[in-house]
């Protein structure tokens, strides 16, 4: 079938008005699930063949994750749809106010390789969940789980409602040409470019979930312990292929030497049997840019590297500057730059220069300290004393600001995302305040002017 007759029926289908009723949402969200639990073996199977990613990390990192966003929709659903009565304006008496949320409609999700089910179905799930039909187009780049998600889907879902589409850039390109009511895309922000422009031809909305490069500070009262354990985990899972990964630390002057210690013996403890923990450096395309990276003068620790299983063990460099090529894009690998500072100030002051990050991470028992860059400086969103965490709550909303992103996803923010908020205004007919109508005098303005500031 050509992508323009699955676009075409899924928006016929989704006239037919069936997504808009409750119960619909809810059974396609547990046959998703249900799906996935039954498939958990080929799940990990596919993804190991993609880039040896273990049952573990795939559990932990991404099928939680989508099995707790399907959880929290099908407990909240009912009441996230259900109109809500607001108040009615003084101008308005007497009335009743109401906002209603309706599905958008046909709805296009492109996912990232370094998440392929998370980054694919987390949206899927609050997209189905406010009502829309979705077209999901996997990463290219991981063909085992695109495949798996393909079969997986494509044969237990109806295509006019929910459907998978695989392929690359042409693919992309020729689904771009058609007309969405939303388009949610995570990668990179060169693509992100891409994907604003053909959706703006239509003006489609867009989400545009994307990557940045997310500092870490870790200030001088740090516990130097428990933040080294954090920020290892949170960097090196992956192989360092996490959009929110802290992509470099800001270390205060004087606890760099302790600080870098802890981190060598953790990464130590970590990672010291790669096998099973570590996972592969998605392609050779990758890898090579990666290598290209590394300045070997700078490096401290790690940095064993072998092409052929395309691994790249956990990497340390110190003595960075902001000039170095390493700092001229998200390193999106193993490989974590140190910078040391004196003067937090003059920090914030470089940061604010530089492109707005999804993410940014703060260590330190000092509120004042944690407070004043997160008020100065804007990134996404992030954590004190601990990174990457923070994605993991429906409560919080995900997503980036300025280069990296806009609109944010999780929870009831992703079902709002999908959603449009239709406000009515319900009136009766027994009464009516004759002040609006002509003929216009002094007093009946007095009034409006009375009762608009009421
Ligand atoms: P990418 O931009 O190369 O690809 C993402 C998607 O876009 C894929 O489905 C791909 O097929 C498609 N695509 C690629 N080139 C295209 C083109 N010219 N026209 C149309 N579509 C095209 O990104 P990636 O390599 O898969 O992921 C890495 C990037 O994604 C990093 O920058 C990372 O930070 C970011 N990312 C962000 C998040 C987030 O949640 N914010 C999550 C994961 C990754």
């Amino acid at each position: 079938m050509s992508i323009k007759t699955t676009i075409h029926q899924q928006r016929a289908f989704f006239n037919s008005n069936i997504t808009k009723d409750i119960q619909y949402r809810k059974k396609a969200l547990k046959r998703l699930e249900k799906l996935l639990q039954e498939n958990e073996t080929a799940l990990y199977t596919a993804i190991y063949s993609d880039f040896q990613k273990s049952e573990f990390e795939t559990y932990t990192t991404e099928l939680s994750i989508i099995y707790h966003e399907i959880s929290v929709a099908l407990k909240k659903l009912s009441s996230w749809a259900k109109p809500k009565r607001v108040a009615s304006d003084m101008l308005n008496f007497p009335s009743k106010s109401y906002i209603y949320s309706e599905p958008l409609g046909s709805v296009l999700i492109i996912g990232a390789w370094n998440y392929p089910y998370g980054l694919s179905l987390a949206p899927v799930i609050t997209a189905l969940a406010a009502g829309n039909t979705v077209i999901l187009k996997p990463s290219e780049i991981s063909i085992h789980t695109s495949n798996i998600m393909a079969k997986l889907i494509n044969e237990n879902f109806d295509s006019h409602y929910f459907c998978v589409i695989e392929g690359g850039v042409e693919t992309t390109t020729e689904i771009l040409e058609e007309k969405f009511d939303k388009i949610f895309f995570t990668g990179s922000t060169m693509v992100g470019r891409i994907v604003y422009q053909a959706a703006a031809k239509y003006l489609t909305p867009v989400v545009l979930e994307l990557g940045g490069k997310s500092p870490t500070f870790i200030l001088k009262d740090a516990d130097i312990t428990i933040s080294a354990k954090r920020i290892v985990w949170a960097k090196f899972l992956n192989a360092g292929q996490t959009c929110v990964a802290p992509d470099y630390l800001l270390i205060e002057d004087c606890i760099k030497e302790k600080f870098v210690q802890a981190l060598k013996k953790e990464i130590d403890k970590q990672f010291s049997q790669l096998e099973d923990n570590y996972v592969q450096i998605i392609n050779e395309r990758n890898f090579k840019r990666l290598e290209s990276l590394i300045e070997e003068e700078k490096v401290i620790y790690g940095n064993k590297r072998d092409p052929q299983k395309r691994l790249i063990t956990p990497t340390l460099l110190d003595n960075v500057t902001f000039e170095d090529k390493i700092m001229q894009e998200e390193i999106f690998g193993p490989l974590l730059p140190i910078i040391s500072f004196d003067n937090l100030d003059d920090v914030i002051k470089e940061l604010k220069t530089r492109p707005k990050p999804l993410s940014c991470y703060i260590y330190t028992q000092n509120s004042k300290c944690s407070d004043k860059i997160i008020q100065e400086f804007s990134f996404g969103g992030g954590a004190i004393n601990d990174s990457v965490m923070h994605l993991t709550s429906e409560n919080l909303p995900f997503g980036g600001v300025g280069e990296s992103g806009m609109g944010s996803y999780h929870g009831k923010f992703g079902f709002d995302e999908f959603s449009h908020f239709k406000s009515i205004l319900k009136k009766n007919t027994f009464f009516e305040f004759p002040i609006k109508y002509a003929p216009y005098s002094a007093f009946k303005l007095k009034i409006i002017k009375i009762l608009s500031k009421a």
